[in-house]
């Protein structure tokens, strides 16, 4: 019996890793030729000043729409652009479509934010990465404080050094650096105290849970003050309910991205919320003007 439990219990754990094995094979299979067929695009999603509850930042989050797979999660496939390496001219795309967007908003009129970007380690490790994002930053004619590059802890131990030698320059340049997902990984204190960082995100597990009513969430606000005290803008990151909004707004995070303001949108549903929130103050400006 024992015996006959351990064997279904083995095929069980194979069926699921043949499973996982093949979907990673098809997305490895058709990733390869989604950007030739135009496969990708950008959505945005706003990022709320909580103490004046305007939209002061859009993060570019990727989407795929495969016609043999569907929708494809970024949580998906940006593993395997990594391991591939796709993710360079993926990651290149994205910064492009990105900052031409931005330069677009801006020409339109609409209030000044900053651009996040996510940035894998595998593209900062290009050896011409700086001079890339200094001249695409050139050629749309956006000034350096208006974009922000979001870097995730994960895979930063690799090359620290190096890492860490880029992110300076780009710094040093006037560009933001964000550390996205924070707490999530092992050793994030670590890296706040090393890293050249403007803005850190709380990562949605920290967020999850907090409530006014729940006073065993204090280590989020320990996070918010550790952060501030540092001078660093502090992102909640996934709020989707009005009680943790509260508990933000009570132990003064900046700022807020989260489905209870916003999904991350396609450009014309967000730029009808955009025009939405500034009704009374937004004047287009012409275009030609
Ligand atoms: P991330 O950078 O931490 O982005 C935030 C993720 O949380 C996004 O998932 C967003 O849609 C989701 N989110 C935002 N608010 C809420 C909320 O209130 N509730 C919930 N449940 N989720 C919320 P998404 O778009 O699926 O992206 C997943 C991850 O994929 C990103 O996490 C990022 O690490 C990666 N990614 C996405 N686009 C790119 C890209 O262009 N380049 C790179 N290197 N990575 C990317
Ligand atoms: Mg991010
Ligand atoms: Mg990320
Ligand atoms: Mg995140």
């Amino acid at each position: 019996k024992a015996k006959e439990n351990g064997k279904s219990i083995y095929s069980e754990y194979n069926n699921s890793m043949n499973a996982a094995f093949s979907e990673r094979m098809n997305i490895e299979k058709y990733l390869h030729t989604a950007m030739k067929r135009d496969e990708f695009e950008l959505y945005f999603q706003p990022q709320l000043d909580l103490s004046s509850n305007k939209v002061i930042g859009l993060e570019a989050l990727v989407r795929w729409k495969s016609p043999e797979l569907g929708n494809v999660s970024p949580m998906k496939f940006i593993k395997v652009a990594e391991d591939t390496h796709m993710i360079i001219p993926l990651g290149e795309w994205v910064l492009i479509q990105a900052c031409d967007y931005l330069s677009h908003l801006f020409k339109s009129g609409y209030p000044k934010m900053v651009m996040s970007v996510n940035i894998s380690s595998i593209q900062i490790l290009q050896e011409d990465f700086t001079d890339r994002v200094t001249e695409i930053l050139k050629c749309f004619n956006i000034e350096p404080r208006y974009l922000e590059l979001e870097i995730t802890e994960t895979r930063l131990i690799e090359a620290f050094d190096t890492v860490y030698n880029k992110l300076r320059l780009l710094s040093d340049m006037g560009i933001r650096i964000a550390l996205d997902d924070f707490g999530k990984g092992y050793s994030s204190l670590n890296y706040l105290n090393q890293l050249p960082i403007h803005t850190l995100k709380i990562d949605k597990c920290f967020i999850d849970n907090v409530s006014l009513e729940n006073e065993k969430t204090v280590v989020t606000k320990h996070i918010i003050s550790m952060g501030k005290d540092m001078g660093l803008s502090i992102v909640a990151e996934g709020v989707e309910m009005q009680e943790q909004l509260e508990y933000l707004k009570k132990y003064r995070c900046d700022k807020m991205q989260g489905y209870i303001f916003s999904r991350p949108l396609p450009k014309s549903e967000l730029e009808k919320l955009l025009k939405s929130m500034n009704s009374d103050k937004f004047k287009a400006v012409p275009r030609g003007a």
